[in-house]
């Protein structure tokens, strides 16, 4: 056993069934535990009013309580991750580092610069698997090649599950096992949003719990509507879906746990929710095994798609005002609040890129900057699946109807209502399409279409034509609708 090592947390915020501090705890005799509000990450933020700082901030504190409850401390440093953390090292005379393995490029670049700085001084560096159920290349075909399909993906996921590993990992909490940093300097309090560069957001009035306490209430809350996942999970204006993204994001929850709690009940509901698991590592697995996808399109012969990128357009569609009630309701709640229904994230995605003829990596772009859930694997696979772009995507040729979308997800227009207020007067028919109400109508609704809300930017009809020439001109390889 080691005399000391360092646990580094990253996108594991919390103690509980946490690998790589698991493992840190039994092969060390005495375990610190830091996080790093890395400068080369916050940095790149362009919005200083970010709710994921915010949310970070709130998990380090809770983490930083509960290690004082287990007689340790939480060392909270700023500044480039890839120094401070050999430096620290160094400091302690830890013998290890552990933390859990990430598979952005970037994250996996860092990681390779701390293990060779920490590596020269002589201590070894540990990344254990722990974010997902199956990582990189655990699950390729007989042949040896990566599933790009993910129907091929889940069945493969699912036969061999029995072998994974989704036993709780232990947490040994004998007193002085977490050791207590003393640098002889008082103790520092925990840095502030405003020391960090950043301002406080509408987070918490917003009802978003972060922390594993918050993890807790949002998971206590979806147990018991799991079972209705699978009929409930379409209609943006119902509560159908579990909202555990952003704990997922940050690791407040593990993923083995949920994966258990969706055996546990074992309903067409939980099964139809461990798919989408189940989505999230075929991403993550899709991102580590062609990581191209960053800045490309997976599909090669989608690369260059003659997109007009108009800005007008694209402010239109960022702002909410372009016209189609839903599209726009679903961008304000994405402004307002930093969550996006799934269903709404497919509908505004293929509207951009199909309906605008705007760049896919625009979106993503926007999107990245404003998810609380933001993570690049699932956003970059999203944003590919709606362009048509990606591996095992939307057909190129299929356009969502944004009119028969929000008939058929929205149908009395309580989600419209609740973000674009401007149509509250409108009947539930005619609140999907309000360009076409008559001059009395509109007077009636209180609502002057191009005057209180705008007219459609674009025809759906012309739009669709356009979009399917922009493909057809670049021939798509054949069979790869
Ligand atoms: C264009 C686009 C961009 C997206 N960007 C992101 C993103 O940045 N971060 C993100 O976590 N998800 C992203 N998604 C996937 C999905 O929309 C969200 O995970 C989901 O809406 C989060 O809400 P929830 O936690 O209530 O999900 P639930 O429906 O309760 O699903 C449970 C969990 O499964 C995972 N999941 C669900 N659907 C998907 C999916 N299609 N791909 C990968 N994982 C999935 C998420 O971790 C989610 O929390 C994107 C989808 C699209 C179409």
């Amino acid at each position: 056993m080691n005399d000391s090592a360092l646990h580094w947390f990253r996108r594991d915020l919390r103690l509980a069934d946490n690998k790589a501090l698991s493992a840190a705890l039994q092969e060390s005799a005495r375990v610190h535990c830091v996080f790093v509000f890395d400068t080369d990450i916050l940095g790149k933020l362009t919005r200083r009013a970010d709710r994921r700082v915010e949310f970070i901030l709130h998990c380090v504190a809770e983490l930083a309580d509960d290690l004082a409850g287990l007689g340790g401390n939480l060392i909270v440093l700023h500044g480039r991750a890839v120094e401070e953390i050999p430096r620290l090292a160094r400091r302690l005379q830890a013998g290890s580092v552990y933390t859990n393995r990430d598979y952005e490029p970037a994250a996996i670049a860092r990681d390779q610069e701390v293990e060779r700085a920490l590596n020269a001084d002589g201590m070894a560096f540990y990344r254990c698997k722990d974010q997902v159920v199956f990582e990189q290349d655990e699950l390729v075909s007989q042949e040896g090649r990566a599933y790009t399909v993910f129907a091929a993906y889940r069945n493969a996921w699912l036969k061999r599950l029995p072998q994974a590993d989704l036993e709780p990992a232990p947490l040994e909490t004998a007193r002085g096992r977490f050791a207590r940093w003393d640098d002889g300097t008082p103790p520092r309090p925990l840095p502030r949003l405003q020391d960090l560069g950043f301002e406080t957001t509408n987070l918490l009035e917003l009802g978003i719990k972060p922390g594993t306490t918050g993890a807790d209430q949002t998971l206590g809350d979806f147990l018991p509507r799991m079972h209705a996942y699978r009929e409930a999970r379409d209609y943006p204006a119902v509560r159908g879906v579990s909202y555990l993204s952003v704990h997922l994001r940050f690791g407040t929850v593990s993923v083995r746990r949920l994966v258990n709690e969706a055996l546990r009940d074992g309903s067409e509901g939980a099964r139809t929710w461990l798919a989408e698991l189940i989505w999230r590592d075929f991403y993550f697995s899709i991102l580590y095994l062609f990581p191209h996808v960053v800045g490309h399109a997976f599909r090669r012969d989608l690369e260059a798609l003659p997109f007009t990128n108009r800005e007008d357009r694209f402010d239109a569609w960022r702002e909410g005002h372009t016209g189609y009630p839903l599209v726009d309701a679903a961008m304000r709640q994405l402004n307002r609040t930093g969550y996006m229904h799934n269903r709404l994230r497919m509908l505004t995605a293929s509207f951009l890129v199909k309906h605008l003829q705007v760049d896919w990596r625009w979106g993503e772009r926007y999107f990245a900057e404003q998810l609380n859930d933001y993570d690049l694997a699932a956003n970059n696979g999203g944003w590919q699946w709606s362009a048509s772009t990606g591996n095992d995507a939307q057909p190129w040729f299929r356009i969502f109807n944004p009119v028969l979308q929000s008939k058929r997800f929205d149908a009395e227009g309580r989600f419209i209502r609740r973000y674009v207020p401007e149509l509250a007067g409108c009947s539930d028919k005619l609140v999907h399409e309000p360009w076409k109400m008559s001059p009395a109508e509109q007077a009636a609704a209180r609502v002057l279409i191009g005057e209180h809300y705008p007219a459609p930017v674009v025809d759906h009809a012309q739009a669709r034509q356009a979009a399917l020439r922009m493909f057809q001109g670049i021939r798509p390889a054949a069979g790869s609708a």
